[in-house]
């Protein structure tokens, strides 16, 4: 898993992509159908999503 790049994500739900951080600190809801596209963990981010690209 990257941990330092930008990630394209797909939202499993309704297609919108998404661009995060693949250190990302803090949940990601899916902004179109607000379902949680990345998750915290024990201090662990889990990406709930399809990655499309690492950029
Ligand atoms: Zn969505």
């Amino acid at each position: 898993m990257p941990e330092s790049k930008f990630l394209k994500i797909k939202c499993p739900r309704c297609s919108t992509q998404h661009i995060t951080f693949g250190k990302a600190t803090t949940r990601i809801k899916c902004r179109s159908c607000n379902k949680l596209l990345v998750k915290l963990t024990g201090g662990k981010v889990k990406i709930k999503a399809p990655i499309k690209e690492v950029i």
